[in-house]
C-alpha cells in the first residue's frame, strides 16, 4: 500500500473542519474543476510552482535556469507550462525575489503524522483529531486509507471532507475509518453539476446515500453560489436530494472569493473575478426553504 502522497498543506488547531481541535491534512489532487474552487492549488495531483508578482524583480533568471523551457513569460506575467515542467525546482530555488512557490511536497505517513501528534493534548482535551481535506482525499486512496488508519491506530478521532466523486468500492474503503463525513453536494440536477464542477452528480449521490447507511456522522456542506445553485427551486431540491440519501440537517457555506490571488499566482483566470461574495443575511430566505422541506439548514 502506498505510504507516500503529495500534501500542499497541513494547518494546525483548526476548528472549522470538524469537531474540536483539529489538524487538517490537505491532499492534493482533485478531480473536480469547481468553477469557484478557493483552493485551485489544489487540484492537480502533482507540484505546481506559484508565482507573486508583486515579489518578482523582472530579472527572468527563472526563465534563464529552467532546463525544460517551460517557465515563461507572457503578457507580464511568469507562468509554468505543466506539460513541461518536471519540478526540478531550479526555478523556485534560485528565485532572487522569492517570488516562486512550490506547491505541493511528497510525504510519507510517518511525516504526517509526526507532525499530526504533535498536538495530541489539545485533540484529548477539546475532543478533536485529524481531518483530511484537500484537493479531494479521494484522488489519493491508497494514501488516505494509511493515514487514516494511522490516525485510529493512535486512537484520534478522524474527519474528512469529501467531494464523494469515486466508485463506490473506493469510498468505502476510505470512509471506514472516519469517524465525522463532510460532505459537499454542490447541485441537485447532473448536468448543471457538470456544467460547473466537470462531473456527473449520479456517482456523489449514490455515495452520500451510501455514507448515511453506515450510520456514521455525516454532515452534507452545500458551498452557496451565485447563478448556480441559490435559487428558491435549487434549495428546494438540494433539501430533497438530501432527505432522500437519509439526511435531516445541511451547512451552507456561503460563496466568497479568498481564492482569487492564487488563480493570478498561477496564471490561471478566474471566472468569479467579478461576483459579489454572500453574507449570511442574504441567504436566510434560502435557508427557510431547506427547513420548510425537512432539512435543518445552518451555517
Ligand atoms: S527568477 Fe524570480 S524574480 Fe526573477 S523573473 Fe523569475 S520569478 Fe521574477
Ligand atoms: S521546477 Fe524546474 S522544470 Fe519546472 S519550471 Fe521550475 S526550473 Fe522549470
Amino acid at each position: 500500500m502506498k505510504d507516500k502522497g503529495i500534501v500542499f498543506n497541513i494547518q494546525k488547531f483548526s476548528v472549522n473542519d470538524g469537531p474540536g481541535i483539529r489538524t487538517v491534512v490537505f491532499l492534493k489532487g482533485c478531480p473536480l474543476r469547481c468553477q469557484w474552487c478557493a483552493n485551485p492549488e489544489s487540484q492537480l495531483i502533482r507540484t505546481e510552482i506559484m508565482w507573486d508578482a508583486k515579489k518578482c524583480l523582472g530579472c527572468h533568471h527563472c526563465i534563464e535556469v529552467c532546463p525544460h523551457q517551460a517557465a515563461r513569460m507572457q503578457e507580464g506575467k511568469i507562468t509554468v507550462d505543466p506539460s513541461r515542467c518536471d519540478g526540478c525546482g531550479k526555478c523556485f530555488r534560485e528565485c532572487p525575489g522569492r517570488a516562486l512557490k512550490n506547491e505541493g511536497e511528497l510525504k510519507t505517513v510517518r511525516e504526517v503524522m509526526d507532525t499530526v501528534m504533535q498536538d495530541l493534548p489539545f485533540y484529548e482535551e477539546s475532543g478533536g483529531g485529524m481531518t483530511l481535506s484537500g484537493g479531494e482525499m479521494l484522488a489519493q486512496p491508497e494514501f488516505a486509507i494509511h493515514l487514516l488508519k494511522a490516525a485510529k491506530e493512535n486512537r484520534l478521532h478522524t474527519c474528512c471532507e469529501t467531494t464523494g466523486f469515486a466508485s463506490q468500492e473506493i469510498f468505502a474503503s476510505v470512509i471506514e475509518n472516519v469517524d465525522t463525513i463532510l460532505f459537499d453536494v454542490k447541485h441537485w440536477n447532473s448536468g448543471t453539476h457538470k456544467k460547473g464542477t466537470g462531473v456527473p452528480n449520479e456517482l456523489i449521490l449514490s455515495n452520500l446515500k451510501y455514507a448515511f447507511s453506515t450510520g456514521k456522522d455525516v454532515l452534507p456542506r452545500i458551498p452557496v453560489i451565485p447563478g448556480f445553485n441559490d435559487s428558491p427551486e435549487d434549495a428546494q431540491n438540494l433539501a430533497r436530494v438530501i432527505r432522500e440519501a437519509g439526511g435531516t440537517e445541511c451547512q451552507l457555506l456561503p460563496f466568497h472569493q479568498f481564492g482569487e490571488n492564487k488563480y493570478e499566482q498561477l496564471g490561471r483566470a478566474y471566472a468569479y473575478k467579478d461576483v459579489t461574495a454572500y453574507h449570511r443575511e442574504d441567504l436566510e430566505e434560502y435557508r427557510q426553504i431547506f427547513i420548510r422541506h425537512g432539512i435543518s439548514a445552518f451555517f
